[in-house]
């Protein structure tokens, strides 16, 4: 998608520093918006601030675990920009491939702290100045069809992202009184570094493996098909829109699988 959708928005995105959150970032800041890429990978995220232009974004380091740093982070966004119109919450870990039995609750707690505790620490804060500026901002998370279905990610991973879905929920029927849309993306397998290093397999491995059981054909999944879903709900193509989780899955969740 291209054009002018986020004309004079202004938005933070967590996780920017690669994959679905960087693709966003690009599409973002070629639709007019200005941007705050939040990251712990500090060169990544540089990197990617300089080829979309330091005229257009630029980079914060925020660790999602440390509200402290959220919210700094947010403040940031509006000191150097006056305004935050859109946070896509897209930072998240997938962590060991363990189901239940070989649980380790502290990388449970870690996948939660993150994909459960990050996104809730950046959606408060957003949220808390959208309120107080009178913003009719949104909300997006990353969640996945992990957050759909039981048996195509880890344990600990699934919980999460169904947990994520919840917490959009509430947060949408709490925010639509000031006008603020909180909705959440759930893609199939991607290709990106989250991917690769829980399968420990190369891009064209991920690729394989997911087409592999992908329904729709012929098609590979990419992080500028998530960023383009991200765009939509960011923008006032969506703005009747709230408390949605759209998949951008091929049909994967809603497709009967065969017996034979
Ligand atoms: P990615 O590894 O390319 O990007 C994730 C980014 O999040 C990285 O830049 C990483 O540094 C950052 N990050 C990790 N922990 C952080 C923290 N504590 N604070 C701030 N940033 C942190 O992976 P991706 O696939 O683009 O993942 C983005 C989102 O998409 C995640 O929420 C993931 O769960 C979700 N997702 C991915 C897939 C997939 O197959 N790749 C499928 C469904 C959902």
């Amino acid at each position: 998608m291209s054009g002018q959708r986020l004309k004079g928005k202004v938005a933070l995105i967590t996780g920017a520093a690669s994959g679905i959150g960087e693709a966003a970032a690009r599409l973002f800041a070629q639709n007019g918006a200005l941007i705050v890429i939040a990251d712990i990978q500090d060169e990544l995220g540089q990197q990617v601030v300089d080829s979309i232009g330091i005229d257009r974004a630029t980079y914060k380091h925020c660790d999602v675990r440390d509200e402290k740093q959220v919210e700094e982070t947010v403040a940031f966004t509006l000191d150097k920009y006056g305004s935050l119109d859109i946070l896509f919450s897209n930072a998240g870990i997938m962590g060991p491939l363990t189901g239940i039995l070989e649980l380790e609750m502290k990388e449970l707690d870690k996948t939660m702290g993150i994909n459960v505790g990050g996104m809730a620490c950046a959606i408060k804060h957003a949220a808390r100045v959208m309120v107080a500026r009178k913003i009719r901002g949104s909300i997006i998370c990353t969640a996945s069809v992990g957050a759909l279905l039981g048996g195509c990610a880890p344990f600990a991973y699934t919980a999460s992202k169904h947990a994520l879905v919840g917490m959009v929920r509430s947060a949408c029927s709490e925010l639509g009184a000031y006008g603020i849309r909180v909705n959440c993306i759930s893609p199939f397998g991607l290709a990106t570094p989250l991917s690769c290093s829980a399968y420990n397999l190369d891009p064209s491995g991920v690729e394989a493996q997911v087409c592999a059981v992908s329904n729709l054909k012929g098609i590979v999944l990419k992080a500028s098909h998530i960023a383009d879903a991200a765009l939509f709900l960011a923008s006032d193509d969506s703005a009747y829109i709230t408390g949605h989780n759209l998949t951008v899955d091929g049909g994967f969740t809603v497709v009967a699988h065969s017996y034979t």
